[in-house]
């Protein structure tokens, strides 16, 4: 048995990709089954591609066609590749099939109908991760991060955990004995309904579920190296960081770096435990840790962010509770309130664009500058920001807006998309690659 309490157990998160077919999920247990004298608690994504899909049939059931048939392909497939039950799943899909048929039959999609649909990517996959584990002959319970107390608001499709989440995983956790194989981005609210913490929420689940149990560690797994000073397909020269503080993690990823969810930084930092990005495919390799060191002593990176919208407004959005009201709305449209300044009389509003933001700008009753296609290049940990704009006038690169966005004062400029690699690599030239005193 597996001892509970007695030590702090260590969290390991399993990304889509890396459970994107049977030689993933492989690999996925010959980590799993290397650790488990220190009691491990596994978090997994869907399978690569699968809630995009699961998004797509619901859609789909709005117009009354059934789809369902794309997510059974791709689960049984997975399955037969692992040699497993091809049956296995056939409760999950038939429930599946009862809300897609209410769906198609009132032509209407609710939030939570939404939810619900999606959830079944998490769900599935840790059902066949445990079975895999179990076929390897290691003892490994699926578990819906739900049943294990993770509660949330009601926010469907971006839900926030509430804080007394944490006291009933870690109780309901020791209950289990073996490696309990945990839903990645799927909640309930009070009163047991799902919801999902927004798209690539699974990292947020596992730092949420680590802080809770006062894990020893969190390794979030990749298929790439760990984190990088910036994109490599962005940046050739881009290399890996060894070590960075949560600061520097938080400021990465909140300005764009994909390589782990934004929120998921806070959690640990919170707790104080150590963060891991690792690659599946070299399991030995140390990654970048995460942790409250300041890290390398010259951690410095480039963070990218496509599709932004900038919004300048005529004049800022009056002031006090008008104000506070306006932002937290545009806030619900996926304005990122870092990205909200004041320039004199203006007020810069990036994010993606979306109908929603438009009808939340028009309510605005101001005018507003919009421009589209942009690019968001981020530079963390920048010394001068006159060194960056020197970089960018050099490499002719036509910025259409720039600020420092808070809370560290990080530069960020918005370059036309097509202009996003040549910024990139100028900048970082510039910061992380120039010879250090
Ligand atoms: N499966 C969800 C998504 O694709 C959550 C995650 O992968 O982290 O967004
Ligand atoms: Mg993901």
């Amino acid at each position: 048995m597996i001892p509970t309490t007695a030590r702090p157990r260590p969290v390991h998160k399993f990304g889509g990709v890396s459970l994107t077919d049977g030689a993933a999920v492989r690999r996925v247990g010959a980590i799993l089954a290397e650790r488990v004298p220190d009691a491990p608690v596994a978090v997994v994504s869907a399978i690569e591609g699968v809630t995009s899909i699961l998004d797509s049939v619901a859609q789909a059931a709005v117009e009354g066609r059934d789809e369902l048939g794309v997510v059974r392909v791709r689960h049984r497939s997975l399955l037969a590749q692992l040699q497993l039950d091809p049956e296995m799943l056939n409760r999950h899909f038939a429930e599946l099939a009862t809300i897609l048929a209410a769906i198609r039959a009132r032509k209407q999609l609710t939030a939570l109908e939404r939810d619900h649909v999606l959830s079944f990517g998490e769900r599935a996959s840790a059902r066949v991760v445990a079975a895999h584990l179990n076929d390897r002959g290691l003892r490994a319970v699926p578990i819906d991060a739900y049943d294990l107390g993770l509660l949330s608001d009601s926010n469907h499709g971006r839900a926030k955990v509430l804080s007394q989440s944490a006291e009933r995983i870690r109780s309901a956790l020791a209950r289990f004995d073996g490696i309990p194989v945990i839903t990645g981005f799927v909640a309930a609210d009070e009163h047991g309904r799902l919801t999902t913490l927004g798209r690539n929420g699974s990292d947020l689940s596992a730092a949420l579920i680590g802080e809770a149990i006062a894990a020893s560690e969190v390794t979030f797994w990749k298929e790439v190296g760990g984190v990088m000073t910036a994109d490599p397909k962005l940046v050739p020269n881009a290399r890996l960081l060894r070590s960075m503080s949560y600061a520097q993690a938080a400021e990465m990823t909140r300005h764009g770096a994909g390589v782990l969810h934004a929120d998921a930084v806070r959690p640990l930092e919170r707790a104080g435990i150590p963060g891991r990005v690792a690659c599946v495919r070299q399991p030995s390799d140390a990654g970048t840790l995460v942790t409250r060191e300041s890290g390398e002593r010259f951690a410095r990176g480039v963070a990218c962010r496509r599709g932004v919208t900038i919004a300048k407004l005529a004049r800022a959005i009056g002031s006090g509770d008008r104000r506070v009201n306006a932002i937290a709305a545009l806030e619900r449209c996926g304005v990122d309130a870092l990205h909200v300044e004041d320039h004199g009389a203006e007020l810069l509003v990036v994010a993606p664009w979306s109908d929603e933001l438009g009808r939340a700008l028009l309510g605005l009753g101001l005018r507003v500058e919009l421009e589209r296609d942009l690019a968001c290049v981020a530079v963390i940990g920048a010394r001068s920001v006159a060194e960056l704009d020197a970089a960018l006038l050099s490499g002719h690169v036509d910025v259409r807006a720039r600020w420092n966005a808070e809370p560290s004062a990080t530069p960020v400029f918005a370059v036309p998309s097509e202009q996003l690699a040549r910024a990139a690599q100028v900048v970082h030239a510039a910061v992380c690659e120039t010879q250090l005193a």
